[in-house]
């Protein structure tokens, strides 16, 4: 399909369940997804109609257990199955065998390679790379997979320009540690930034790890708080979304829609897409799947060439 864009949004522990009492996301407000969705985020409303698509896909990867971020997040960036590879499910910083799939088979790098652009829209510190360089910080899948595609990272004066968007959404967080005379950006205005940057790019990348951060009850987060961002910066983006930008939101793995503990759940994650390719994801079944449409939108080839 050439011409279309695509900005995978990857939205850090997000599951889809039944409404109950103890799903957040049946019971906090969400006015952006209940817009869209005729409701709230949860099973009922999986459904597809002409440029919108949502599914409830599997995060397990076949292997028993709670499912984990750094096998997921791999799963999601290469299609590639780690936890069948290391035997188990891995938890948050992908070690030496899911690095080696994150930087030769991610869809960052084929998408590179096959001459689209390609972009990470957070932004990072000089203190983060530091941080990375001297082994007090490990890095993730996302920095992982785009730093071995030799795609740019995003900075400060990117961030100040309007042209990235913090993990925080908001940027009151990311200022704590980053610069605390950074001004706060309201969640919708964070999200026409980003559909923007979507706008300019074959592939934008966002990443957030509020959800899961808050349904682990860490660093100080509450679900309603890490909800309302997500939600506002979702309704930001659809509103400025232009007409060959196809947004594709999933998850790794469930955390946030069971509010009865603070762990990862087994349930399936949402694949939501809104715009007009929104039928190439129709049929799939895991979070293995996902990155292999994003490339068929985007026109790039399947990876049977490089494999050796
Ligand atoms: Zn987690």
């Amino acid at each position: 399909m050439p011409g279309e864009r695509v900005l995978f949004l990857f939205i850090d522990g997000v599951g889809l369940a039944a409404a109950s009492p103890s799903n957040p996301l049946a019971t906090l407000p969400t006015p952006a997804l209940r817009a869209l969705l005729g409701g709230p985020l949860t099973a009922d409303a999986v459904g597809e109609r002409p440029g919108f698509l949502l599914s409830a896909i599997d995060a397990g990867l076949g292997v028993p257990g709670r499912p984990q971020s750094a096998t997921g997040q791999t799963a999601l960036f290469t299609g590639k199955n780690g936890a069948v590879l290391l035997g188990h499910h891995a938890t948050a910083f992908p070690g030496p065998q899911l690095r080696a799939l994150l930087a030769e088979h991610s869809i960052f790098r084929r998408a590179a390679e096959a001459g689209r652009s390609v972009t990470f829209a957070n932004p990072f510190t000089a203190s983060y790379w530091q941080a990375l360089e001297e082994g007090r910080r490990k890095a993730s899948a996302s920095t992982l997979a785009i730093r071995a595609a030799g795609i740019p990272f995003r900075d400060l004066d990117d961030l100040r320009r309007g042209e990235a968007v913090t993990w925080d959404v908001r940027r009151d967080l990311f200022a704590r540690a980053a610069d605390p005379t950074l001004p706060i950006v309201a969640d919708a205005d964070a999200g026409a930034n980003l559909a923007r940057l979507g706008g300019r790019n074959d592939l934008t990348l966002y990443e957030t790890f509020l959800t899961d951060l808050a349904g682990h009850h860490r660093f100080g987060l509450h679900v309603p708080d890490a909800v309302e961002r997500v939600d506002g910066l979702l309704g930001g983006v659809l509103a400025a979304r232009p007409s060959d930008l196809t947004v594709v939101l999933t998850s790794d793995h469930g955390n946030i829609e069971d509010a009865s503990h603070k762990v990862h759940t087994t349930n399936p994650v949402p694949l939501l897409v809104v715009g007009r390719a929104a039928p190439a994801f129709a049929g799939v079944r895991s979070i293995l799947e996902v990155g292999d449409r994003i490339l068929a939108v985007l026109g790039v080839p399947g990876e049977t060439p490089r494999e050796r």
